[in-house]
């Protein structure tokens, strides 16, 4: 028997992102592209195609994959939309927001993972999407506003500094609670005037931190 198709691990993959619930085609085409792989520690690549967040350098993760559908589901992205990621970590959520956004914009505390990211990135050939050691708490100015904002560390709350960020329209998501979890995801859109605000679901992430970390 010949046998055509993606390898079983990762048609395991889509079928389970499917029952979970994520059904935008374009979400799980991207999920499908992003070779996860590519992403995950060397000691892990037994487990990329598992639904589980998994461990990277300087003690972070790469969320799980069916929260990486969600979210990017959640935020409604169009061809056109310049996207700022706060938490780059392995650098997964970013090219997955690079396949269905025109400019992706992703900040991170540690050095390292700024590097690493990068690189697999470019690797990827995915050049729409740039990485930048910076401090998710304090945006430099110059950086201008966004049509879309995905935060992939925990903040205990959304700071209006963040908020202003959006441009009118536009929509954020962010895990919202307590640094030792769990969090309530909360979608928030930018109105004519002021903001409204939908508690999603629960979930688990790694707390944001202010400042550039000082480790490497
Ligand atoms: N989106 C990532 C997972 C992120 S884990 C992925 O797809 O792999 C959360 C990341 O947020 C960590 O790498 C952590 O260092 C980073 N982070 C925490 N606080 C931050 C801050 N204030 N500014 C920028 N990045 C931050």
């Amino acid at each position: 028997m010949i046998s055509v198709g993606p390898p079983p691990d990762q048609m395991m993959f889509q079928l389970g992102l499917r029952r979970r619930g994520i059904s935008n085609q374009l979400v799980l085409r991207a999920m499908e592209e992003v070779p996860r792989d590519r992403f995950v520690a060397a000691a892990d690549l037994a487990h990329a195609w598992r639904d589980t967040a998994l461990g990277i350098a300087c003690g972070q993760t790469i969320s799980q994959p069916f929260v990486v559908a969600y979210m990017t589901e959640q935020l409604q992205l169009k061809p056109g939309h310049r996207v700022l990621e706060i938490g780059t970590g392995s650098g997964y959520q970013a090219a997955i927001l690079a396949k269905l956004s025109r400019d992706v914009l992703s900040l991170e505390r540690y050095r390292t993972l700024v590097d690493l990211a990068r690189a697999r990135l470019e690797q990827l050939e995915l050049h729409n999407v740039e990485v930048m050691l910076a401090d998710g708490y304090d945006i430099p100015a110059n950086l201008g506003s966004f049509d879309r904002i995905i935060v992939t560390a925990a903040m205990e709350q959304l700071t209006d500094a963040l908020l202003e960020r959006l441009e009118p329209g536009g929509v954020l998501v962010a895990p919202v609670g307590p640094h030792s979890g769990p969090q309530t995801l909360v979608r928030v859109t930018r109105a004519t005037e002021g903001f409204d605000r939908k508690d999603l679901v629960e979930v688990r992430f790694v707390p944001a931190l202010k400042g550039i970390a000082r480790e490497l």
